[in-house]
């Protein structure tokens, strides 16, 4: 157990808010505390202390030691760099808004991929970041007030409640999707993987208990996946998870996959290519080979806490032969 424990480590990742500051200038800020600027690199396991390097997949994201407290650091005070970790920078990166579209983030608080989002659209066009949760959509509002989005409403109540023929909602193009989860793939949540003290019978129970609330976590998230189909002008929703279960993840994707003749999954070329961790193929009858359009992380083997992410797009309308 303390061997599983212990490999769980993961770097400090810091995204840098484009909003107020370059990946350069932060860079050369550590430099000038004494940290060496390193070449990326895939091995993560063993970051020597005082070193700071690029992250290989992702743009505007810094790898720093594991355990690196910067919460008194002039940068993080100044929310130029926000603590963000890699797995949850990926779906704003995937959903990647061009300048001046429109955007739902349809589970948005406390709002770090809000704020990802509003820096990937450099502060313009709108996002709508609603979230049913006051006491963590004030959390948001003041996130975003701190790292200098001016692109964003906060709207308090149930995405669900929300009605896609809204005027105000006709231009959304982009829905960001991360709807509650079971939180297993954050890596100090894990332990419920490796905990042997419990009797058999304990064990049985909490088996149960899990199967309940994952059904009924999946079947929320499917509900919000099929709510973002019903947008009209969408044309691509970036679903994603905190969780490494199968049943949050391939099994809700491809449920709403059979329910929708608009849309379809990204392909992988458009999704991260050079990520390899992609689906598991042989949780769902996959003949179509989509569970390569998926994106996984692994705490143990990525470095990240454990995520899932895929991206719906609406299918290319077919010109009408009139022939
Ligand atoms: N995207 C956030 C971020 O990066 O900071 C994290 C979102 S967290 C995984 C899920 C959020 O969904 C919670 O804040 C929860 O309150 C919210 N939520 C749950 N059900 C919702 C619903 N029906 N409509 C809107 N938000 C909801």
């Amino acid at each position: 157990n303390s061997e599983i424990r212990e490999s769980i480590v993961i770097p400090r990742y810091i995204r840098v808010n484009t909003l107020k500051t370059s990946i350069k200038k932060v860079i050369e800020h550590f430099q000038a505390k004494g940290f060496t600027h390193e070449e990326p690199t895939d091995d993560l396991k063993s970051i020597r202390p005082k070193t700071i390097r690029e992250d290989k997949h992702l743009p505007n994201l810094l790898i720093l030691p594991p355990n690196m407290d910067l919460h008194e650091d002039a940068l993080y005070l100044s929310d130029d760099i926000i603590l963000q970790d890699k797995a949850s920078c990926i779906p704003a990166f995937i959903c990647s808004p061009p300048l001046n579209s429109h955007v739902i983030d349809a589970c948005a608080a406390p709002g770090n991929k809000t704020s990802h989002l509003s820096a990937i659209m450099q502060n313009t066009g709108k996002i709508w970041a609603i979230d049913l949760d006051k006491h963590r959509l004030n959390l948001l509002k003041n996130l975003i007030q701190k790292a200098g989005c001016k692109n964003v409403e906060a709207i308090y109540g149930s995405f669900l409640d929300i009605d896609p023929m809204d005027q105000k909602y006709s231009s959304v193009g982009y829905i960001l999707l991360d709807p509650s989860c079971s939180g297993s793939g954050i890596i100090n949540r894990l332990d419920h993987l490796i905990d042997t003290s419990k009797t058999q019978e304990q064990s049985d129970l909490s088996h149960k208990f899990k199967e309940q609330r994952l059904e009924n976590l999946s079947e929320f998230q499917e509900k919000m996946i099929l709510h973002a189909f019903k947008f009209r002008s969408v044309q691509k929703i970036v679903y994603s998870t905190c969780s490494i279960y199968a049943e949050e993840n391939e099994h809700v994707i491809k449920r709403a996959l059979d329910q929708t003749d608009l849309f379809v999954l990204a392909n992988k070329d458009d999704i991260l290519p050079s990520w390899t961790r992609r689906g598991i193929s042989s949780e769902i009858n996959d003949d179509k080979g989509i569970a390569e359009k998926f994106i996984r992380t692994s705490p143990n083997e990525d470095y990240t806490n454990g995520f899932f992410v895929a991206c719906f797009v609406r299918k290319a309308v077919q010109p009408i032969n009139t022939k």
